[in-house]
């Protein structure tokens, strides 16, 4: 019995009392009821499914949760015991965060979902194992999980997290067959947010305050995008100047530095990371299920315009119900625009590295 028939009166109601009898709900465990969700957004309420329930998988459910977004959450985990144990320790903290159903769930739930989010793959593990082994792991895991979300006839958006993020999110497009706008990687947001906290502390402003993106990889290729960066819409040149505060070029490629090997230090430190995904990828959500369009430094297909070949990868991307509708243009200098030319040339190699069908599917 869905929950919307469940809160709603229905006739049956006035019915005799034997026939009441035959109506009550079978209130089964959490698995149960996830086989009786809701339609999502595209019919009622908003369904996030998260695939993957290991350290970012988990982190993300528990940041939507907090958010109050969502009104669902199915997590589903190849291990189902782990994630109907995080589904129990989530609803522990429903009371005092938002009122979500969280359940345990499997493929079939991933249909009516309005955003489905990718995190299974490879666990971190800083240099123990080649990037090629990583990458074809992690490309076996994705193409398994997506051809059987295909199965299921996915209506809404599907969010990769995991890694290498833009190569993955580029094989998930071609082997799931769906429009390029609804297969979105996270991409650069984190990074393009580390970049931003940093700038906003060299210049005494809030991060929300700096406009800057990093583009193109999430990984070593990644572009910090310098000649678009803005405070106040001024530009950061300009501002120093302004503000009487030196342009110190040394300081911003130490930023940049820190930016592209914040991750890394994590992993070294901790052995994961997770809190900064995790809210990176509620917010790309946030912006789906509020039709948004918000401006995102997330992973698409890269339209033919911008001349960097058929590649995913981060660009300031128009986020929104459909996913990505549009990718901007931003203003480069020669540096910034051989070095986006760079990563892209970079990915490619990935790409083919893999068995990805050839040819456009857009
Ligand atoms: P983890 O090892 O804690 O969790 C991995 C999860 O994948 C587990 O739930 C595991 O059951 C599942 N899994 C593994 N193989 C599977 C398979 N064949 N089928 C189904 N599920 C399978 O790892 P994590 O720390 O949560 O990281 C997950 C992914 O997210 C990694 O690829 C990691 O590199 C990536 N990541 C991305 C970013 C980013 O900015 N995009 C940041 C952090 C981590």
């Amino acid at each position: 019995m869905s929950n919307h028939t469940r809160n709603k009166p229905s006739n049956t109601n006035l019915k005799a009392p034997h026939q009441e009898t035959e109506q009550i709900p079978d209130h089964g465990d959490a698995h149960d009821r996830s086989r009786n969700l809701r339609p999502g957004v595209r019919g009622r309420v908003a369904r996030v499914a998260i695939v993957g329930t290991g350290f970012v998988g988990a982190t993300t459910a528990y940041a939507l949760l907090i958010s109050g977004a969502v009104a669902e959450i199915v997590l589903i985990n190849r291990d189902k015991k782990v994630a109907e144990g995080h589904v129990n320790d989530l609803r522990d903290a429903e009371l005092f965060t938002h009122t979500t159903r969280v359940v345990a769930g499997d493929f079939s739930d991933c249909g009516a979902a309005d955003v489905i989010i990718i995190t299974a793959g490879v666990h971190q593990t800083p240099g123990m194992r080649s990037r090629l082994d990583d990458l074809k792991e992690g490309a076996s895991i994705l193409r398994d999980i997506v051809l059987e979300i295909a199965r299921h006839d996915p209506g809404g958006i599907l969010l990769i997290a995991s890694n290498p993020v833009d190569v993955l999110t580029y094989a998930a497009w071609k082997w799931t067959g769906l429009p390029a706008g609804r297969v979105i990687g996270s991409g650069t947001s984190l990074d393009t947010s580390r970049f931003r906290r940093r700038l906003g502390e060299l210049y005494g402003v809030a991060p929300d305050n700096v406009h800057a993106y990093v583009i193109g990889e999430h990984g070593d290729s990644q572009v910090p995008a310098l000649t678009s960066a803005r405070i106040a819409g001024i530009p950061l040149e300009d501002f120093c100047r302004e503000q009487g505060l030196p342009y110190d070029k040394a300081s911003l490629r130490a930023i940049a530095n820190d930016t592209r090997t914040a991750g890394h230090q994590i992993l070294q430190a901790k052995g994961a990371t997770y809190y900064g995904i995790g809210s990176a990828l509620t917010r790309v959500v946030g912006a789906i299920l509020r039709d948004e369009r918000a401006i995102l430094t997330v992973s698409s297909l890269v339209p033919e315009s911008m001349d960097l070949g058929e590649v995913c990868l981060s660009l300031p991307a128009v986020v929104g119900r459909d996913g990505v509708t549009r990718v901007l243009p931003i203003p480069l200098s020669d540096v910034e625009r051989q070095a986006i030319k760079a990563s892209a040339e970079i990915l490619k190699q990935y790409n083919a590295m893999l068995d990805i069908p050839k040819g456009s599917l857009a």
